[in-house]
């Protein structure tokens, strides 16, 4: 096992080893986190709406473990189907204006399993070079062939739509917000090559979901384009504050899923708390409208704040906020100098983003405040002059 050993070295050397920090959640307080003694302002996790603490989750959720038991013993198809499941997929098909909808137990078994259940041998996927790589790993999965596509590049995509007519099924997928970079895939167009081309359709709501769109449903209901996606994919771990992750589509679809998704079929069902948490959780989605507010009113102003602080940093409205330093190194000092400062947003390095593109992902939460984002705007400004990443 010594080539393990030699292998870790190098990607030390390159500054590319990755370990496993404990931290710990403050109870009461969802925008901070705990490391070792200090408490740091969490702007690392993707608990957009600030739900992962409301009180009204955690009382179902209690009552559900207290009543239902720890785990649900077995997987959908044989005794794992609870009620609850059940009331959730006809609550979140009428939410999403679908005609059905299958829960999954987290959103890698999603899109992983139902890309895989889609496409086989002798079929294509399309998908975005920067696709999450949960997407990516269904089609490795899948035996299809990957053409993946340059960045929003619809022309690109055009193209190799055009060398790949022949193949039995087509499938194009995208993140709708992209998870490291924070902009916006080009739906309405992907929209019209899929229908010129005769390709399905997979949306990827992960940072999207209860973030856009009246009642939280995603950017494809937020441009009125719900009905000309195939597949919507979204998760409960991010917005909502919980775990787990759906698809909504047509009834063929989920039947489909239910017949052939092997996390589905080869899986434990998901805890009964977890279902009951996720369904407050969507009622508290579609009607705290605030939540959605707060957090967009709070993007744009840390953004313009570390706009005029001179960074250059990724295009979008979305709270996902990408400062690209460049080399590994220097993102790993910026994220530790922040810390130092009592503020949590770590650095994100290849594989995750392309080489040369190292960055400080920060991802913000209806539960920061102005005062918060100002002060992490300044310090985050006083350490880009420091490290060199901002000229003075
Ligand atoms: C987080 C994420 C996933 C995976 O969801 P989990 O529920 O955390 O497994 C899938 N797609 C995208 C775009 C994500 O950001």
């Amino acid at each position: 096992m010594n080539w393990m050993d030699t292998e870790l070295e190098l990607m030390a050397d390159a500054s590319l080893n990755r370990s496993l920090r404990a931290s710990r959640s403050v109870s009461g307080y969802p925008g901070y986190t705990v490391r070792g003694e200090q408490v740091l302002l969490n702007m690392s996790s993707n608990d957009y709406l600030g739900l992962s603490q409301h009180p009204a989750i955690l009382e179902v959720m209690r009552e559900a473990l207290l009543t239902e038991g720890a785990g649900s013993g077995a997987s959908r198809l044989t005794t794992g189907n609870g009620l609850a499941y059940v009331r959730l997929e006809e609550a979140l098909a009428d939410w999403q204006n679908c005609e059905a909808a299958l829960v999954f137990a987290n959103g890698y078994m999603a899109n992983s399993g139902v890309i895989s259940t889609l496409v086989g041998r002798g079929d294509v996927v399309f998908s975005d070079q920067l696709n999450h790589a949960s997407m990516v790993d269904g089609i490795v999965f899948s035996r299809a062939e990957h053409a993946r596509y340059r960045h929003n590049d619809l022309e690109h995509l055009r193209k190799l739509l055009n060398n790949n007519r022949d193949k039995r099924r087509k499938l194009i997928v995208t993140d709708a917000i992209f998870s490291m970079d924070g902009d916006r895939a080009h739906l309405q167009e992907l929209i019209s090559l899929k229908h010129e081309y005769g390709a399905m359709l997979m949306v990827d709501e992960a940072h999207s979901g209860g973030l856009y769109g009246g009642r939280g449903e995603g950017l494809c209901h937020e441009l009125g384009l719900q009905n000309d996606v195939d597949i919507h994919m979204g998760t409960f771990s991010k917005s909502f504050g919980v775990y787990g992750a759906y698809i909504c589509g047509s009834r063929t679809l989920i039947r489909w899923l239910v017949n052939k998704a092997r996390p589905l079929i080869y899986s434990t069902a998901l805890p009964p708390s977890i279902i009951a948490g996720i369904a407050k959780a969507l009622v508290l989605v579609k009607e705290e409208n605030w939540r959605r507010e707060r957090i967009h009113l709070a993007t744009r102003l840390f953004r313009s704040l570390l706009c005029n602080s001179g960074f250059k940093i990724g295009a979008g409205d979305s709270p996902i906020v990408p400062l690209i330093v460049g080399d590994n190194e220097t993102a790993l000092r910026f994220s530790s100098a922040l810390e130092e400062e009592g503020i949590a947003a770590v650095a994100i390095r290849p594989p995750t983003v392309p080489e040369g593109t190292a960055r400080i992902r920060f991802s913000l939460s209806a539960v920061h405040t102005d005062k918060e984002l100002t002060h992490a705007a300044v310090r985050t400004h006083n350490i880009g002059l420091q490290l060199g990443v901002l000229c003075p």
